[in-house]
């Protein structure tokens, strides 16, 4: 057992725009600023930083977590991904220094599994007994495995045809109630908000509910503690802009509370949030120097099914961490993620799911274009990629681009193939 030092007086929950407060534990009877209308969030009123000697992972943190009571945890050991030194890509790439954070290894492949433990739990300590969420396909697949082991009633609402093969499978696998939208994420999202608000029974578990982004910051502890350091830059793929602030929030907090490994506020990385060309209002926003607001895209369209996303819930708290942090946003085609995905796979033996790829796209466009002032500065710099989600997830995907000759028959003699080879 973990002793808690943290008491509830310690996290407020408040809105990121007017900073109205609210009651942590009421969280669910409403979704948004009852005064504004705008995303709420957790934040720590007094600084500590323990963490726990016998865990690894995200509970490792518990003592920065807004969870009252460890018996509440939801756990499937998820977190402390390996963070992955890629001396191949980044010597093609030109660069000094590239990691990828494997977020594939979570439990159910995704980094959501960091946002689920501490939503479900959260759910558990209120006392829901049913949960939901509107998905692109790893949010369903996390919330399916967290709900079943927490022995509650999971609903997930899919666009219809536009979510990956191996995400629907993991669903049903985890007894999900499994319901298609006739329409794209955003549709499932409008409908999933409206049940929850009217039904105070069901929990909604999107991205954002602040109690996911709690558990999704450690992401950033994690990293420092992996590398001894901040990281220069952190580049990740961007779709309802969630894990950008999370993973933004997770390094403000190490900063405040004064991590030895971040000395100063410019030890902090600078955020790079990569869209896909077809669902790209972030990057949009950013590029036309807008941090007050975001045109939603009205009829989304990339493969890298994660990030199809129009109409981003968390712009606002996504555009605060790229413009604080002094970072940037851009977007990338479908085909230079692609090339990325095989890139990482082919040279480093790292398979991630498509929009995962993203980020590496982007350092491939900006080392290809050469000579920018951001490529200049990241060259001599230590660089991650959080590569967020699994390449098994979504076979169909890589497996559109195969040519015949990738796969070959023979006949099962040594003899034909050797003429082959030879
Ligand atoms: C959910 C997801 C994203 C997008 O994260 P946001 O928090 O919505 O910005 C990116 N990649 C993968 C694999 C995802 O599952
Ligand atoms: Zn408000």
């Amino acid at each position: 057992m973990v002793e808690f030092p943290k008491k509830k007086e310690h996290f407020e929950l408040s809105c990121f725009a007017c900073k109205q407060k609210y009651e942590i534990d009421d969280y669910g009877k409403f979704y948004h600023c009852t005064r504004c209308g705008n995303l709420l969030e957790i934040k720590r009123v007094k600084n500590y930083f323990g963490g726990s000697k016998t865990r690894l992972g995200v509970w490792k943190y518990v003592d920065v977590i807004p969870i009252w009571d460890d018996r509440n945890i939801v756990s499937l050991s998820e977190g402390w991904t390996s963070l992955v030194e890629c001396q191949n890509v980044a010597k093609i790439l030109g660069l000094k220094s590239l990691h990828v954070k494997f977020e594939g290894l979570n439990p159910t492949g995704s980094f959501k599994d960091r946002g689920m433990t501490v939503g479900v739990s959260k759910a558990i300590e209120q006392g829901y007994k049913s949960t939901m969420c509107a998905s692109t396909g790893n949010t369903s697949a996390s919330l399916g495995a967290y709900s079943s082991r927490a022995g509650i009633r999971c609903m997930v609402l899919i666009p219809k045809g536009k979510i990956a093969l191996g995400k629907i499978a993991q669903a049903i696998a985890y007894g999900a109630e499994i319901y298609q939208v006739e329409g794209n994420f955003d549709d499932s999202l409008r409908v999933a908000s409206e049940i929850c608000e009217k039904d105070n029974k069901i929990l909604l578990l999107n991205s954002l509910n602040p109690f996911r982004i709690e558990g999704q910051k450690t992401v950033a502890f994690e990293m420092a503690e992996q590398l001894g350091r901040a990281p220069d830059y952190v580049v990740l793929p961007v779709g309802n802009g969630g894990n950008i602030s999370a993973a933004w929030k997770g390094f403000k907090e190490l900063f405040e509370d004064g991590f030895a490994s971040i000395p100063s506020r410019k030890s902090l990385p600078k955020m790079i949030g990569i869209q896909a060309e077809g669902a790209a209002p972030i990057a949009r926003a950013f590029i036309a120097g807008k941090r007050d607001s975001i045109e939603p895209v009205v009829d989304p369209h990339t493969d890298a099914s994660a990030i199809n996303i129009g109409s981003p819930v968390s712009w606002m708290k996504a555009l605060a961490a790229i413009y604080d942090s002094g970072g940037s946003a851009d977007y990338v085609s479908d085909e230079e993620i692609f090339t990325a995905q095989k890139l990482l796979a082919s040279k480093e033996g790292l398979f991630v799911e498509p929009a995962s790829a993203a980020p590496i796209a982007y350092l491939t466009k900006i080392a290809r274009a050469g000579k920018s002032d951001e490529y200049e500065q990241m060259k001599g710099s230590i660089v991650v990629s959080i590569c967020t989600g699994n390449g098994l997830k979504d076979p169909n995907a890589l497996l559109k681009g195969v040519t015949p000759d990738q796969l070959q028959t023979i006949s099962a003699d040594a003899k034909s193939l050797q003429k082959i080879l030879a």
